[in-house]
């Protein structure tokens, strides 16, 4: 007997009427119309089962910490890191675990069950790597947390930044990070790259760095990063996250440096409701987007995905957890409003997502973990456009959460009572 068959599902590339056969907490069986004995069975009425949301960019040291000690005025990146500086020191452990375990209820509800989140190594009391690496034992039974070593003061420009980020990876942190736009000088930045891909192949580890994180057209650190990744051989392990200076590059320049990404293996990570929120402050009008070129890298055959980098923090007050929320946005500001781009733009929170997160298991064929999210929609599209209700969340065969279907009761003049949601067939 299965422990549960899922019947009637939509798939994300559009199979219908299929089932999903679940034994130990793995997919046994995928194909249409299948029926046998089971301990539970699920009718999913023709909507669409997904495999979870991966949130391969996140911040949990800083989430849900909005307004301590106050609200960020400019809206800057800048003044966000100065923020979180004046916040740094009144962190407790016990505050800090509190809110990231919160944050994690939030995400499990959104079918959110994979989060690659940096770890500012900056102080060095470790204070917040100890902390999340105590949330991420006590998360594991339900989401898989992966904790980035990152520098938020510049590794170079800090006292100690270098001591303290090998530090904490000695405490067992999974991925080397950077912020090379944020040392004094591009040479700086530059070197801080070089050597943070040198620690991240003598440990084995893969290495994901903020990059370029600035309207500056000039910021070169995606180059460097993608050089390196291939003068080193970590093809496949290396990301670039936010590259939003592409936004502003030369059109020459970006036809030179996309196929050196391409080739290094290089994954970029755009995020698209901070950087729609951050960037182009000091414009005046027009302002730029600064979201990194998203379309263009993935006609170059570069892994992109998409994070949500920020929930109520020194930098964003917005967010819940919802990475549809997060795909919904960045198809706007890439204008990839093609049904293809939609698509994209969802693979980018999960499939993309969950390969920059180097996730075993993952997807919904045989041999996959059971991890899925029945959605109230009929395919990703509809997903996307409703930011569609996680009906249930089940991780490795087992139920983790349940949310009732969004829909609206309708009391109009001379008309029997109905219930709506917003499906054009409804
Ligand atoms: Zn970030």
């Amino acid at each position: 007997m299965l422990d549960l068959l899922v019947q009637n599902a939509t798939l994300p590339d559009g199979r219908s009427g299929m089932s999903i056969a679940v034994q130990g907490g793995r997919i046994i069986e995928v194909t249409a119309g299948l029926d046998a004995p089971a301990a539970e069975k699920l009718d999913a009425q023709g909507l669409l089962v997904a495999p979870h949301f991966v949130d391969p960019h996140f911040h949990m040291d800083a989430t849900l910490s909005y307004g301590l000690p106050r609200v960020n005025q400019s809206g800057t990146l800048l003044e966000g890191i100065a923020l979180w500086g004046e916040l740094k020191p009144l962190l407790t452990a016990e505050a800090l675990i509190e809110r990231a375990l919160a944050y994690c209820d939030w995400a499990v509800a959104k079918g959110l069950l994979a989060i690659r989140s940096h770890v500012d190594t900056s102080d060095p009391s470790l204070l917040a790597v100890d902390a999340l690496l105590e949330v991420k034992r006590r998360v594991a039974p339900y989401l898989d947390l992966q904790l980035v070593a990152f520098p938020q003061d510049g590794v170079l420009r800090s006292p100690g930044g270098v001591d303290n980020l090998k530090r904490a990876l000695d405490l067992g942190l999974d991925v080397v990070g950077g912020i090379p736009h944020f040392e004094r000088t591009m040479a700086d930045g530059a070197a801080s790259v070089k050597l943070l891909c040198e620690l991240a192949a003598e440990r084995g580890l893969p290495v994901d760095m903020h990059c370029d994180e600035s309207d500056d057209p000039l910021s070169r650190h995606i180059e460097t990063l993608a050089f390196e990744a291939q003068r080193l051989g970590l093809h496949g392990r290396v990301t670039g996250s936010h590259c939003t200076s592409m936004h502003s590059m030369d059109n020459y320049y970006v036809s030179k440096l996309l196929p050196l990404i391409a080739e290094a293996g290089v994954s970029v990570i755009a995020n698209p409701l901070i950087n729609i929120t951050l960037q182009g402050r000091h414009d005046s009008y027009p302002k730029r987007r600064g979201m990194t070129r998203v379309p263009e890298l993935m006609a170059q055959g570069v892994n992109v995905a998409f994070g949500h980098d920020c929930v109520m923090d020194p930098w964003y007050g917005m967010g819940s957890g919802d990475m549809l929320e997060v795909a919904h946005m960045g198809l706007h500001v890439a204008q990839m409003t093609s049904q293809r781009g939609i698509r994209q733009c969802f693979d980018a929170v999960t499939v993309n997502a969950a390969k920059v997160f180097g996730l075993d298991g993952y997807g919904l064929e045989t041999g996959c973990d059971a991890s899925f999210v029945l959605l109230q929609a009929r395919d990703p599209v509809e997903a996307i456009r409703l930011r569609a209700t996680r009906l249930k969340v089940y991780r490795k065969g087992r139920l983790l959460a349940e949310t009732p279907a969004a829909t609206a009761a309708l009391h109009l003049a001379d008309r029997p009572a109905a219930t709506a949601w917003m499906h054009p067939k409804n």
